[in-house]
């Protein structure tokens, strides 16, 4: 089966709304494999979503509508498309009353043209609209299948996922279960990984294996087919272990896991404390540790000392060891992290310098990092990276990197 997302809406051709719901469909499709092979925006005129459906129909099987439910003139969608199939518009006597109460409940005046959003095609499947008032609905006309999507998000996703995926899920006959895991890597590009697991990919039938990179990860998302979601996950399991053996290494979580909220779960599930002194970050690693509840058991604080005199005066840095190695050097990264996990009293002390660009800092090249990292009496292991991006997308990576270090180090412990 073939889908094609089609958003209407003008807002999103005049560059004032991102079309995150056909992000958010395709996704979706794909974990329960469903091909996309197009995606469509429309403004709100009729005459051009015809010409769109039109186009679409020859080349999908589902043809999915997001936007233009509502009850202003500018929504057209549901018009639009039953002239299209040729079919008529009825009231839904469920979402009537559902859109009746959802007034009498905020204590709103109903107005006439709210009529409308109760209208669906004569014989559709209604989808139910949790959030909003406007129901999803879909139907089949000459073997394709036509389904209409609120546009807000907050509507749409739930509406996708408790009705439109079952319907989905039905419509292709498909009993199977669909299980997904995501394997989150770092420190290793798209194109390195896909080299290094080659063999893997090439032999790849179930589970189906599909690279991604975003900006904070590289992802492989393992899919599988079974009877039943411990059928699938055993498929997942071996594949999972061989991808392991060749990239193991800069594997640093699963599914939603990030690197913040894995180092974050490492450390308060071991009750370890931590402090970090950052010079080319300026307090970054502590933000992203920051993002996630709960850190505070774990996170004591630390300082940004960002010029030289701060790292002498503040944290007792030894200014003969800037003069004979440098602020960007594999011994001031040590030296930073050795002694504010002193200063702290913390079981980890986190170092970062470097030359974040867009001139080379203390005769190092732009892009070079140091990073160390300190447990508690013992000897600080330190990390260099040489990056190439922007003044602030290296300061990002810098902290990024050094959250990736930390989950090694304490993976190890
Ligand atoms: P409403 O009843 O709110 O009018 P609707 O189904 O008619 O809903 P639209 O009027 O097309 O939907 O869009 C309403 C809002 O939903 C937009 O202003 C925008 O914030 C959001 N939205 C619409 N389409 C998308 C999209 N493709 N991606 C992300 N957000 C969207």
């Amino acid at each position: 089966m073939k889908a094609e997302i089609i958003a209407v809406g003008s807002e999103l051709l005049l560059g004032q709304i991102t079309n995150t719901n056909a992000k958010f469909i395709s996704s979706k499709l794909a974990g329960i494999g469903i091909d996309v092979y197009y995606q469509t925006v429309v403004g709100d005129n009729p005459a051009r979503l015809d010409e769109v459906i039109d186009i679409a129909r020859k080349r999908a099987d589902i043809l999915i509508f997001t936007g233009g439910l509502g009850p202003t003139k500018d929504d057209m969608t549901k018009e639009t498309i039953s002239k299209h199939i040729d079919t008529t518009l009825v009231s839904d006597k469920e979402a009537l009353r559902y859109i009746q109460q959802y007034f009498e409940r905020s204590g709103r005046v109903m107005t006439d043209n709210n009529k409308k959003q109760a209208l669906v095609f004569k014989g559709a499947t209604v989808l139910a609209n949790r959030k909003g008032m406007a129901p999803g609905m879909a139907v089949e006309h000459e073997g394709v299948r036509y389904i209409l999507l609120p546009g807000p998000p907050h509507e749409m996703e739930p509406m996708f996922r408790d009705e439109v995926i079952p319907y989905l899920l039905g419509a292709t006959g498909n009993k199977d279960v669909i299980t997904s895991r995501v394997l989150k890597f770092y420190g290793i590009g798209e194109a390195e990984l896909e080299f290094r697991i080659q063999s893997i990919l090439e032999k790849q039938t179930n589970p189906t294996i599909a690279p991604l990179a975003t900006a904070d990860a590289v992802t492989l998302r393992l899919t599988a087919k079974g009877r039943s979601a411990d059928e699938a996950l055993q498929l997942i399991t071996p594949v999972e272990a061989e991808i392991r053996a060749v990239v193991g290494e800069f594997i640093f979580g699963i599914d939603d896991e990030t690197l913040s909220s894995k180092a974050a779960k490492l450390l308060i599930q071991n009750g370890w404390t931590i402090a970090a002194a950052e010079s080319l970050t300026a307090g970054l690693f502590m933000a992203e540790l920051a993002n996630e509840p709960g850190i505070g058991s774990s996170l004591a604080g630390g300082m940004v000392v960002y010029n030289e005199q701060m790292k002498i005066a503040q944290l007792d840095i030894d200014h003969t060891l800037l003069d004979e190695f440098g602020i960007v050097s594999e011994e001031c990264a040590a030296a930073l992290a050795v002694n504010i996990q002193r200063k702290f009293g913390t079981d980890i002390g986190v170092g970062l310098t470097g030359a974040a660009g867009p001139s080379p800092h203390d005769g190092e090249p732009v892009g070079t990092v140091w990073i160390g990292i300190c447990f508690k009496e013992e000897e600080p292991v330190t990390y260099k990276l040489l990056l190439s991006g922007s003044r602030n997308a290296n300061r990002l990576r810098a902290a990024r990197f050094a959250l990736y270090y930390l989950i090694q180090q304490l993976d190890e412990k």
